[in-house]
Order: structure tokens, then C-alpha cells, then sequence
């Protein structure tokens, strides 16, 4: 057995890894219980020899037993998302061709019949199996499939060996200072790189303590915060603004106490979504902390950061985090060497995956030169990087110019009338793209176009300001919180 985070944390025996609503779960009865979902898995065989095995848990101790089992036995991680529906389930089974799916009796029903060709283990079962020799697993096989939407096609899998996360894992835990002080709680979703690797896997990988509520629940936040007992918060900027409302509605007193007790947090981190420049100063507020925004993918772990230690400056992810190789390069693929040019970000190192999921096409053509190229665009000013979005939706060309959708939506987001809005290009005969606005207003408040444009016509050049505006009752989000941007285009091209 050579996974080492399995391999560390019998360092740790008796310190606490999971805190669930059953109550706290060591280190030792981690290493126990994923031993025994590797038996339950096994069967008779020794080695899964890298079968895919898919699962729908809620967060829990028993989660995470399931994921390390999974590794243990010499499988591939496959975690399922709990708030998709059958169709989207029966994709992964499919494209994974996972062999069997573990589930609760919470989720069993939502599998459904996705799960038809699927041995379903219902993860009480897999805990009650019998330990056995554990096979060896080398850090060079894969580890885990998560699924990554494209813009246009399919959902993709993709693949990291264990090798991949160890250097994903190690990277940020020397950056952000990970000790087994440390106590995370767990409130983003499970089947994304964000919570698995950043919150999870780093927690673990420390000896640090993770919380796992069963959902986010603002309220739920806001009283461990206030307990004094955690030391980190990492969540994307949604959540953040939620955690903001939540603080606004309460009594000024009680707004006291809770904005006192951020001070015992030692970070709060931010990212996965650009986080307006408005969430973080409103959350330093509040919170007295400034945000650590950082900037990754789930191709690559993080690949930016701000650095612990020193000036965090809004609106940019800081310099490339311990490990991880970067460069930016034009549209003909060439390295730009000087500040202040716009370029496509390119990744180099450990921490990038392997492949996408039997796509070997894709693979290939997200590569060059040994380098993954992330399609996200950026710049680099006084050494600090700054995103201006994906290449292939963010970066909008109108009237010739080409213009950051980001840009413009941090402008527009100081609207007084706005709640929360969204830039998006749509085709045009006339100017090849033209800058559309979808937007939420406050309550109580109306935004027309006319009042929208001659606002902003004192803030943005005024190519950058949009012709079409859309107002809804709501942003469309996944279950990352972030804005899907492919919806709200259609939204303008109906
Ligand atoms: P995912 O693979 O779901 O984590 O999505 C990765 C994408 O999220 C990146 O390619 C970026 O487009 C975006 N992203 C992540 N972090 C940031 C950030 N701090 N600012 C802006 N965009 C970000």
C-alpha cells in the first residue's frame, strides 16, 4: 500500500479526521472502515486493478471511508453528485462503466434505474465486511474520475492518479501552512475538486480535524464559526455571499458576537469563481479577514494563489502555488514574456491530470508541447496574476475589441438597482459578438437598458457596455454555485 495519505494518517490514530452527525470518527477507525469497503469491494479478487467504482454519499464519516476503500482495493473513484438527476447519473455509470455504485438508503432511490447495470452496495453492508491484506497500489494509477462540463460537449472525465493528488494535496499544504491544528468544515460539494481536494484531502493529509454537515446551511456555518473551534473556511464565492445575507439579517448584537469570533480563523479562502471585488470587501467587514482568492481547475488541483502571508490583492489569485509551473501564452502558442500582456494560462507539472476519461482526441489536443492549456485567460501585473475569464465565454469580441465578460461584471455589479448579474457575448451580424447583461435587481428596484447603459457609460469604455439586458428572478448555477453561462446565452439567442 503506497497511497500516502492512507499511509499518513496512521500517524494520527487516535486525533479526530471526521466529525459527522453521528459524532467524531479517528484516524484509526477511518483506516478501519476503509478496509473494509476494500473487502466488500474485492471480493475474492486481490486487486480491483483499477475497476471503476462509483458512489452517492452524502458528507459523512462514511464518505470518506468509501473513497479511501475504493483506493485501498486499487479502484477508481468515481464520487456522484447529489443533487443530479437519473439522466446525468446514468452518463457517469455509463462513461465510467463503474462497476458497482455504493449508496445510503438516503440516495438509493435516486440512482434509480441508472444503476441498473451497476452492483448496488449499500455502504452499511460494505462497512460490515471482513479486512484483508490490502493489494499494493503504486502512486502512478489512477485514483479518481470527476466529471467536468465543456461548453459544448459532453461532460468529461477526468482522470488523476494518486500521484497527481499527492502533489495537488502537498502543494497547497505547504502554501496555505496546513497543520493537524487545523479544523475545516466541510460545505462544498462532494464530487468536485474543491471540496474533495483543498478541504478534505488536505485536512487528512495533515492530521487536521474535518467537520462534515450534511449540507451548507448558512446558520449552521455561522454558529461554528462563532463555537471558536475552527481554524479555516473554503468556499466559493456564492457561498460566501449566503454567509454575508445570513450575518445582514441578524440582530446588531448578535452580528457583534459573530463578527468578533472570525478572529480565532487563521484563513478564509475563496475561489473556484471569480470573487467580486464587492463580496470581498463587504467580507472584510464583516469578518476582518481578507479573502485568499486562488484560482485552479479540476484538471490541474490550484494552480494560483494569494499568499498566505502578505499582501492579498482583490480582484487578482496571487503568483503560481509551490510545484506548479505556469506560463502565458498569445494566440499563436508563443510564451509571452513581458507584464501586462494578455495571454492563454498553460500548466506544467505533478499536479496536472493524466487524461480525459477513453478520449484520447480531447487529451491530446489539450496539450501542447507537454503543457495543459487551461483555455482560461490572463494577466500578469506587478508580478500579481489576474483572470479575465475562459477564452471561449468570458472573453467576448465586439466591434473588433475584445473585452474581459469578468471586467465588465465587476463594473456593472456596483449598479446600486442590481442584486447580481452575468456578462455573456452572443452572436451578431453586425458586431460579431455583442455584450449582453443577464441581472437579478434588488427588491423594490427596476433597471431598464436606457438607465443600465448611461450608468455605465461613465465607468466602461463604451464598447464594453451592453446593448441587451435580461432580468430574472434568479442567475442559472450549478451545483458549484457557478453561473452557467452556456443557459444565459440561450437565453439572448431565443
Ligand atoms: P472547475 O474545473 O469546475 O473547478 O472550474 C475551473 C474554472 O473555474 C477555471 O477554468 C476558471 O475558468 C474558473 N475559476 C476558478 N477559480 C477562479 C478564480 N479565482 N477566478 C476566476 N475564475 C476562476
Amino acid at each position: 500500500m503506497k497511497i500516502e495519505l492512507v499511509r499518513r494518517a496512521r500517524d494520527w490514530q487516535e486525533r479526530t479526521a471526521v466529525l459527522d452527525c453521528a459524532g467524531k470518527h479517528s484516524y484509526e477507525e477511518l483506516l478501519e472502515a476503509a478496509a473494509r469497503v476494500a473487502s466488500a469491494l474485492r471480493g475474492e479478487r486481490s486487486d480491483l486493478e483499477e475497476a471503476r467504482v462509483a458512489f452517492l454519499i452524502p458528507p459523512s464519516f462514511d464518505y470518506v471511508a468509501v473513497q479511501w476503500g475504493i483506493w485501498l482495493a486499487g479502484g477508481v473513484a468515481v464520487p456522484l453528485c447529489l443533487s443530479h438527476p437519473e439522466p446525468e447519473l446514468r452518463y457517469v455509470l455509463e462513461d465510467t462503466e463503474a462497476e458497482a455504485v455504493i449508496v445510503t438508503p438516503a440516495t438509493i432511490d435516486q440512482i434509480g434505474k441508472a444503476g441498473e447495470d451497476s452492483r448496488l452496495l449499500p455502504v452499511s453492508e460494505a462497512l460490515e465486511a471482513e479486512p484483508k491484506p490490502l493489494p499494493d497500489v503504486k502512486a502512478a494509477r489512477r485514483a479518481q474520475i470527476l466529471y467536468t462540463s465543456g461548453t459544448t460537449s459532453r461532460p468529461k472525465g477526468v482522470v488523476s492518479t494518486h500521484a497527481n493528488l499527492r502533489a495537488q494535496i502537498r502543494s497547497l499544504v505547504q502554501a496555505w501552512g496546513w497543520s493537524e491544528q487545523d479544523r475545516i468544515p466541510e460545505i462544498l460539494p462532494l464530487h468536485h475538486t474543491h471540496g474533495i481536494v483543498n478541504v478534505l484531502c488536505c485536512a487528512l493529509w495533515s492530521g487536521a480535524t474535518c467537520e462534515m454537515p450534511p449540507r451548507f446551511d448558512p446558520a449552521r456555518v455561522w454558529e461554528r464559526i462563532a463555537s471558536g473551534e475552527l481554524t479555516l473556511l473554503m468556499a466559493v464565492p456564492t457561498i460566501y455571499v449566503k454567509l454575508i445575507r445570513f450575518w445582514e439579517e441578524q440582530p446588531p448584537e448578535r452580528r457583534d458576537e459573530l463578527s468578533k469570533s472570525c478572529r480565532r480563523l487563521r484563513l478564509m479562502v475563496s475561489g473556484s469563481a471569480a470573487l467580486p471585488v464587492s463580496v470581498l470587501e463587504r467580507w472584510k467587514e464583516i469578518s476582518g479577514h481578507v479573502l485568499l482568492e486562488r484560482y485552479g481547475m479540476t484538471e490541474i488541483g490550484m494552480a494560483l494563489s494569494n499568499p498566505l502571508d502578505g499582501e492579498r490583492r482583490p480582484g487578482t489569485v496571487g503568483f503560481p502555488l509551490p510545484g506548479v509551473e505556469l506560463r502565458l501564452v498569445d494566440e499563436a502558442g508563443a510564451p509571452i514574456a513581458e507584464d501586462g500582456r494578455e495571454g492563454e494560462i498553460e500548466v506544467r507539472g505533478e499536479t496536472v491530470f493524466q487524461e480525459y476519461w477513453r478520449r484520447p482526441e480531447e487529451t491530446r489536443a489539450a496539450f501542447r508541447e507537454g503543457w495543459f492549456r487551461t483555455g482560461d485567460m490572463a494577466v500578469v501585473e506587478d508580478g500579481y496574476w489576474r483572470i479575465l475569464g475562459r477564452s471561449s465565454i468570458d472573453i467576448i469580441k465586439t466591434g473588433g475589441y475584445k473585452v474581459s465578460a469578468l471586467e465588465i461584471e465587476e463594473v456593472l455589479r456596483t449598479h446600486p438597482g442590481l442584486a447580481e448579474c452575468t456578462v455573456v457575448g452572443v452572436e451578431d451580424a453586425e458586431w460579431g459578438e455583442r455584450v449582453c447583461c443577464a441581472a437579478v435587481c434588488r427588491s423594490g428596484e427596476s433597471v431598464t437598458l436606457d438607465g443600465l447603459r448611461e450608468w455605465a457609460r461613465e465607468r466602461l469604455a463604451v464598447y464594453k457596455v451592453p446593448t441587451r439586458l435580461r432580468l430574472l428572478a434568479e442567475l442559472p448555477r450549478n451545483a458549484m454555485g457557478k453561473v452557467i453561462k452556456p443557459d444565459v446565452k440561450k437565453l439572448f439567442e431565443e
